[in-house]
């Protein structure tokens, strides 16, 4: 695999980033995740959007300008021959002696690596919907900052395999937040409840495109904090993001949604999501 390395293509074997990374150090960094379908890129702007934002957050700055970022992805899709995949970006604080307090003149590390995922449009999950459970959300307070420390959702995501379920939903005060790398939605009726945004999480791209083609094809949007107990009682149940899409969630905690099946509202939406985010694919 071809990788990009502050400023270089490199074959994997070949890159290095320093030990004193604050990035491996401290987590002090930021990531993104770009679906790649038919060797284009979906939502691009979107993500590099929030990346700008994750960055100012921390007061750090991007080392490469937005239309140079788009041209790295292009290169690594071209030179890794990714028809379908994901595209990951991290960019941290760099390097320096080891001190809590950020250095003053670190220069940023940026990683860019492929994945691909042959298919990944069509994985047969879409078509049987995921089982999850729901598990205490111990992050930290700021989930709307996409950094790399991702230690607990990694924890949650070995509860929800030792319990024979894919994923986990996080509750924090009685409230689902989300899922351990998505974001979480029941279906009443014709009504789409997912939770508002806000510090308690991740502000998902394809979330912003999902209600909107919601609103758009007249469905209901309640964006509203909603508890386990609520989503145990709903007609459907979903999450969404980059990598999944809109994937239906058919089982919480070992009882089935609905009729047990994928929901027609999440299945609707999966097909109107991929196929309008491929129209406007860079
Ligand atoms: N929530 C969390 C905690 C995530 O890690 C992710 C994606 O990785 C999402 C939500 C979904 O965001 P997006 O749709 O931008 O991929």
């Amino acid at each position: 695999r071809t990788v990009y390395v502050n400023g270089q293509y490199v074959p994997e074997e070949d890159a290095k980033i320093s030990v004193f990374d604050r990035g491996f150090l401290f987590a002090d960094g930021v990531y993104e995740v770009t679906s790649v379908l038919g060797g284009k890129l979906i939502d691009f702007a979107a993500h590099a959007t929030r990346l700008e934002r994750s960055l100012g957050e921390l007061q750090m700055e991007s080392p490469v300008a937005k239309d140079e970022l788009l041209e790295i992805h292009r290169e690594l899709v071209r030179a890794n021959d990714i028809t379908d995949g994901l595209i990951y970006l991290q960019i941290t604080r760099g390097a320096a002696d080891r001190d809590f307090a950020f250095p003053e003149n670190a220069t940023p590390t940026i990683v860019l690596f492929t994945q691909s995922k042959p298919g990944l449009a069509n994985s047969p999950a879409a078509q049987t919907g995921i089982k999850v459970i729901s598990i205490e959300d111990q992050r930290w307070g700021r989930r709307d900052i996409k950094t790399v420390q991702l230690l607990y959702p990694s924890m949650g995501k070995m509860m929800a395999k030792a319990a024979g379920a894919d994923d986990a939903w996080m509750v924090e005060d009685g409230h689902v937040t989300e899922g351990t790398s998505n974001n979480a939605y029941i279906v009443k009726g014709n009504t789409i409840i997912t939770r508002h945004l806000g510090n308690e999480i991740l502000h998902g791209i394809t979330r912003a495109a999902v209600l909107a083609f919601a609103r758009e094809a007249q469905m209901k949007v309640e964006e509203r904090a909603f508890t386990i107990d609520e989503a145990l009682q709903a007609d459907e149940a979903f999450i969404t993001s980059a990598s999944s899409f809109v994937m239906p969630v058919v089982e919480i905690d070992g009882t089935g949604i609905g009729n047990g099946e994928p929901g027609s509202v999440a299945q609707r939406l999966r097909e109107i999501y991929l196929d309008e985010s491929l129209k406007k694919a860079v």
